[in-house]
């Protein structure tokens, strides 16, 4: 299978695809979409970047192709469900380009904008709603989308939707939904109650597994800069300035650090923008928009507001900050080498943030390459410090926050100097949608590749404004 014409798509599809200039399918389209196809319910483990909503988007695509129908006002065909505002826009865009040539009639359905044009929407008729659970829940709930029409569900980045407290939700989405349909679960790990939604709510599915997490780290170019804390803004401005950026994602810990990051690039007369959860929805869109089409070249962002960020061309990733769950630091420099390019992670390490670097390490297992910019040391050396499974073992704890095992999927957290915090919430997500020099040593060891691949070909810009109605 090394053409989209192998699938037997139907002619407006690869139509798209070709205009999209997709040539080559990525492998969880090759695994997932003949099984999608066949009418299989799938199970897929793949995370963003690795072309996963086309793997599903396409054969559903197809079947409404092949079996058209007249449009019934608030009943959808279709129903997407995802975590984010941002993933929900970018999966309904995909849908849209891929089924321009097709008339097909696809509405969004997501938290923190009004809800009269929504229920307008769903009102015309529809083929495909993209949806996340809560502003959908509080539709159902009014009357407004009816949803014993659904022949196929996807469930994507399921294990998010369990981090957000969404799993609830779900249940009470799918008990509405007609036992005969077609389901599809998309998640980039498999957590114990993953497994277990799976088992309830598909029927037989096949599974497909493309991409464990930690092998993105594989593909990024990544380099560590050991740097005093009080130096990294102008680090930053002078990384801005010499590397080689198409657009970079500035990724800062705090929504507050993410501004004071703006300010400061602004001072040095660069321009960027902030995207976080301070931000209303349409200032989020303002600027993604500006990010996508190049005006804005350089977004600092929190690791919420950039979950689900899918914008072509970001050529490198700067963890101003370093996160203090490792599992992050995949997911942020996953915003580079999408479906395959090659890309750039840069971190500014300060002393207080070595133990999250000896976590990150330890979990895509490579050691990252460094430079050493500092002008003062820990007071401990760092070889001497507490390794951190003893940390834990000393504060009677067993790995998280004292009350035994860790759960599958949540994430050993640490505070800024190493010591797993007292006080956990589950990961950094909130509940809902609304909630995300003097250089003294310089040992330039170089930064190393890995493992990189061709650049894929670049897509044509999508136009948001191509749906059928
Ligand atoms: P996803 O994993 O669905 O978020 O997709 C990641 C990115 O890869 C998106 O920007 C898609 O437009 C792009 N993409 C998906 N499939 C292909 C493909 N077969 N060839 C080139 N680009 C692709």
């Amino acid at each position: 299978m090394t053409s989209f014409n192998d699938f037997g798509l139907a002619e407006p599809i690869t139509r798209a695809l070709t205009q999209e200039k997709y040539v080559t399918p990525t492998p969880i389209q090759i695994d997932a979409i003949p099984l999608v196809l066949a009418g299989r319910d799938v199970v897929g483990i793949a995370q963003t970047g690795t072309g996963k909503t086309a793997a599903f988007a396409l054969p559903i695509l197809n079947r409404l192709a092949a079996n058209r129908k007249p449009l019934e006002k608030k009943s959808p065909r279709v129903l997407v469900l995802s975590p984010t505002r941002e993933l929900s826009g970018q999966i309904l865009e995909s849908f849209r380009t891929y089924g321009r040539h097709m008339r097909i009639q696809s509405a969004l359905v997501i938290g923190g904008v009004p809800m009269g044009r929504q229920v307008r929407d769903l009102m015309l008729g529809l083929d495909v709603l993209v949806a996340t659970p809560g502003r959908l829940l509080d539709l159902m709930k009014q009357n407004g989308v009816r949803l014993n029409q659904v022949e196929v569900l996807v469930l994507d980045e399921a294990d998010r939707m369990l981090d957000m407290g969404f799993i609830h939700d779900i249940r009470t989405i799918v008990a509405k939904l007609p036992k005969e349909r077609q389901t599809l679960l998309f998640s980039a790990t498999m957590p114990r109650e993953i497994a277990d939604l799976a088992a309830h709510m598909l029927r037989d599915p096949a599974r497909v597994a493309v991409t464990p997490v930690a092998s993105t780290a594989e593909r990024v170019e990544q380099r560590i800069i050991l740097i005093d804390r009080s130096a990294k803004p102008a680090l930053l401005v002078e990384t801005l300035k010499t590397e080689p950026i198409e657009r970079t994602l500035v990724f800062t810990r705090t929504k507050h650090g993410a501004d004071k990051v703006v300010r400061g690039l602004h001072n040095a007369g660069l321009s960027a923008e902030a995207i976080h959860g301070n931000k209303s929805q349409n200032q989020r869109e303002r600027v993604l928009a500006a990010f996508r089409t190049g005006k804005v070249r350089t977004l600092v962002a929190t690791d919420i507001a950039a979950r689900g960020i899918d914008v072509d061309g970001i050529s490198h990733v700067i963890n101003y900050d370093l996160p203090n769950i490792p599992e992050s630091y995949v997911h942020r420099i996953g915003r580079t080498a999408r479906a395959g390019a090659a890309g750039v992670a840069i971190s500014f390490c300060d002393n207080d943030e070595v133990a999250f670097l000896r976590d990150i390490e330890k979990l895509i297992g490579l050691a990252i390459a460094r430079t050493d910019r500092r002008t003062s040391r820990p007071a401990q050396p760092e070889q001497h410090r507490r390794p951190p499974q003893q940390a834990q073992q000393r504060n009677g704890r067993n790995g998280h926050n004292g009350h035994g095992k860790r759960r599958p999927g949540q994430q050993q957290r640490r505070d800024r100097d190493g010591h797993p915090a007292q006080h956990q919430q589950r990961r950094d997500q909130p509940r809902r949608e609304q909630q995300a020099t003097s250089a003294a040593s310089h040992d330039n060891i170089g930064a190393v590749a890995f493992m990189k691949r061709a650049p894929r070909p670049a897509a044509a810009p999508h136009d948001t404004g191509r749906t059928a109605r």
